[in-house]
């Protein structure tokens, strides 16, 4: 029983004159877009099943006859029933309809892109700043140099495969009420290349690659982050017959700095004051990515000050400018005093007064600025 019940003509989306070139074209086109492996429409496969039954019908006179002539009942009393088929590859639907490979290749199997080669290497946070190279040995596969990649024994040639006569594919032919349905497949005897090969290339036992240890520079720019990837095209394993090699993707894992932390193209650290440098106060060495500068406190220097260094951040990968450096200032109070610390303390605890403390912004204000 036909599965549709929809105009055969307006399903392809030609007129009823048509013939069978302009049949042929606009089925190849809705095929194309319609096939499930291309379209994600919920409903591909029931559409495309719909224009397939179409074609089926329109593409021979007999049943397109019987069709012009008595529409879908005219068809159902000749007996005609539209071909079950699995929706398969959609190059495998185009060589079965049309004998050919949409894909170009002339029914021979593609030649395949290499592999890709993972690697992942690690820097430091100010190497990230400043950017670096690092040298990369990985083992890869290369077209064999004995044989130009073709696996024969130099001095011979790959034979023409016995099983598909070259063709590459088989062809296997199933008959239905409608007519011969044809399906076609890679050929296992040669793997679909149409040629096999009698006296393998020793260098290669006849796969036609080889390995090879490779070492790669790998400049790695400044400003990047943690676990950013960075690829570098055609890199990577050679690819079978001829085909584009693989590309190497480097990850890049920037180890944690003690001193900073990271947040985006900011960094932060912290300083240590003792309460009388903070009181009095001094001038310490900070740690920058590009090393130690002196940086000067002012006398009453509070827990939670932050200085902002700028442009002594992390540089903008594959931009300009830079982030900046956030100093935070930690008080450091003591803990073990002595009999004659002590009493020093309380001496000027009692000469100290409110005026000695006044702030002009809370703690907790400046420590909310530190996070912006
Ligand atoms: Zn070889
Ligand atoms: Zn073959």
């Amino acid at each position: 029983m036909a599965t549709s019940q929809r105009d055969y003509y307006e399903l392809l989306g030609v007129s009823r004159s048509a013939d069978d070139a302009e049949i042929k074209k606009a089925f190849r086109g809705l095929a194309r877009t319609l096939h499930p492996d291309v379209s994600q429409a919920p409903d591909a496969e029931e559409r495309f099943r719909e224009v397939v039954e179409a074609y089926e019908v329109l593409s021979k006179p007999e049943t397109r006859q019987l069709y012009d002539r008595y529409g879908h009942a005219g068809l159902q009393g000749g007996g005609f029933a539209p071909t079950t088929f699995d929706v398969g590859s959609l190059s495998d639907l185009f060589s079965a309809f049309f004998g050919d490979d949409i894909f170009g290749g002339g029914g021979r199997v593609r030649r395949e892109r290499g592999s890709d080669v993972v690697a992942q290497i690690e820097i430091e946070l100010a190497e990230a700043a400043s950017g670096t190279t690092r040298n990369l040995p990985f083992p890869v596969t290369i077209t064999c140099a004995t044989c130009g990649g073709s696996g024969a024994k130099p001095g011979t040639e790959p034979v023409t495969c016995a099983t598909c006569s070259g063709r590459g594919r088989l062809q296997q032919v199933t008959r239905t009420a409608f007519g011969e349905f044809v399906r076609s497949q890679t050929c296992p005897a040669c793997a679909g290349q149409g040629t096999v090969v009698q006296d393998p290339c020793l260098d290669c036992e006849g796969s036609g690659r080889t390995v090879e240890d490779r070492t790669l520079e790998v400049e790695v720019p400044p400003g990047i982050h943690d676990g950013q990837q960075i690829r570098m095209s055609g890199e990577g394993h050679a690819g079978s017959l001829g085909g584009r090699a693989g590309d190497v993707y480097v990850q890049v894992r920037v180890t944690p700095d003690p001193r900073f932390v990271r947040e985006g193209n900011d960094i932060f650290c912290s300083v240590d004051l003792t309460m009388t440098d903070a009181a009095l106060g001094t001038t310490v060495k900070v740690p920058t990515l590009e090393g130690e500068i002196d940086l000067e406190l002012e006398p009453g220097t509070q827990p939670g000050k932050l200085h902002v260094l700028r442009g002594k951040g992390m540089p903008v990968l594959q931009g300009f400018g830079r982030g900046d450096q956030r100093v935070l200032v930690n008080v450091q109070v003591p803990r073990r005093l002595t009999d004659d610390q002590r009493r020093l303390l309380e001496e000027f605890g009692q000469s100290a007064s409110e005026e000695t403390y006044e702030a002009d912004e809370g703690f907790f204000q400046k420590l909310k600025s530190a996070f912006r």
